[in-house]
């Protein structure tokens, strides 16, 4: 029986369900990928993660390691490769593990899920698990990384102050006012209550812009 890190497969199956909300291919191959990097990180490394996509993989690092997007230990830099870094904290050299296609030809359910060469109702989940579990690390392949020096050490979001229209507090470098105000906020027309409504962030101004 393969492990992932102190789980046993099955265990690991487990928390993914519970953590993730179902047993993803791309979380469970994650897990062998994280458990490839941490066998190569020196014991005692203060040591943080890149994820290289959105889906799947960030799971697969926040419940194996203590690298989170929380703690900001975990950065999800969304390449849109289906790969993960672990690298030195301080120091940010490191390794990636990533799913080497070419070793892939004796999986098919791995690669056609991979690739996308199914439609999701035409994938057997059950297939893919099933060969994720035998295959183990043998699908990936690793090489060594230096992480960039803008993504290492300390990160501070320095002094903090109340934005003028909707006031909240907000990090004093975004500007004048915060970046919700500023437009970038998700929310269809203010998102937030009439009470600071003017020109800038109401809808109306969405309509007819101040010159
Ligand atoms: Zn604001």
């Amino acid at each position: 029986m393969p492990r992932i890190l102190t789980h046993s497969f099955e265990d690991f199956l487990r928390l993914v369900q519970s953590f993730h909300g179902a047993v993803a291919p791309g979380v469970v191959v994650g897990g062998f990928m994280v458990d490839l990097a941490m066998s190569r990180i020196p014991e005692g490394t203060l040591f943080e993660a890149i994820s290289e996509t959105a889906s799947c993989l960030p799971d697969a690092i926040q419940l194996l390691t203590r690298c989170t997007v929380g703690n900001n230990r975990l950065k999800v830099i969304n390449l849109g490769r289906f790969a993960l870094s672990l690298y030195d904290k301080y120091e940010g050299k490191g390794v990636r593990v990533f799913l080497d296609v070419p070793k892939l030809e004796a999986w098919p359910e791995i690669k056609a899920w991979l690739l996308k060469l199914k439609q999701k109702s035409e994938q057997d989940e059950a297939a893919i698990t099933s060969e994720i579990e035998r295959a183990g690390h043998s699908i990936c392949s690793l090489q060594p990384v230096q992480i960039h020096a803008q993504y290492l050490g300390k990160r501070n979001r320095g002094p903090i102050t109340i934005c003028k229209l909707c006031h909240e507090p907000y990090p004093a470098r975004d500007g004048a006012i915060c970046l919700a105000c500023r437009g970038e906020a998700p929310y269809i027309g203010s998102g937030q209550s009439d009470a600071y409504c003017n020109k800038q962030r109401c809808l109306h101004y969405q309509i007819e812009p101040l010159a």
